[in-house]
């Protein structure tokens, strides 16, 4: 069934604000009309993420080719890595009347702003610095050398927490993720 109002959503936010804990939780209590986005990266999974699923894995030859073939909406280099969206898989699902959702950070979302002005632009905050900090530590998934790199990257990103349409604070999941609904209905119904 095709939605009335298929709409793209940047949904950005500092590693380790509980992006991915939120969203996981949205899309078991939504429609279908919404479709995540896949992001192609070239860091090394982390246990547990399944290639197709979290991530397209490549290498860094791979996102250079794709890079020169025009194949991203937006990427970025994020703590040593590479990330980016497929341009096709968005307008494709666009086209189908479905939503898509991009998880990504701040210079891709500015990029994705700049060429869809009519994007709908989320902003996830954490309570404090502190918190975040505490949160990211506690996944004991990066090492020190990249939790450090992304702690000054979420500097950065919440000074620009104010370019967004919607500000949710991550401070109790359950409401996070109704406050998310509620956007969604809101711009797309
Ligand atoms: P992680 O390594 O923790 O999975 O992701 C690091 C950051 O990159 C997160 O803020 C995540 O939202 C962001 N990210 C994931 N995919 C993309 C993408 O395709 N483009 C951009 N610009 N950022 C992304």
């Amino acid at each position: 069934m095709k939605q009335n109002k298929p709409k793209l959503i940047i949904f950005t936010g500092p590693s380790g604000v509980g992006k991915g804990t939120i969203l996981a939780d949205f899309f078991k209590k939504v429609d279908n009309n919404i479709i995540y986005s896949i992001s192609n990266t070239t860091r090394q999974p982390r246990d547990g993420e399944i290639n197709g699923m979290h991530y397209f894995f490549i290498s860094k030859e791979e996102f250079e080719k794709m890079i020169k073939d025009d194949a991203f909406l937006e990427y970025a280099c994020y703590s040593g890595n590479y990330y980016g969206t497929n341009k096709k898989f968005v307008s494709e699902k666009l086209n189908e009347g479905k939503s898509v959702l991009l998880e990504i950070e701040l210079q891709g979302a500015l990029q994705v702003m700049e060429k869809c002005p009519e994007a709908v632009t989320i902003f996830i905050k954490p309570p404090t610095f502190e918190e975040l900090e505490k949160r990211l530590r506690g996944r004991h998934s990066e090492s020190e050398a990249s939790i450090l790199k992304r702690l000054a990257a979420a500097k950065e990103e919440l000074k620009n927490a104010d370019k967004f349409s919607y500000v949710i604070e991550n401070n109790v999941v359950e409401k996070a993720v109704d406050e998310l609904i509620e956007i969604y209905n809101k711009e797309t119904k």
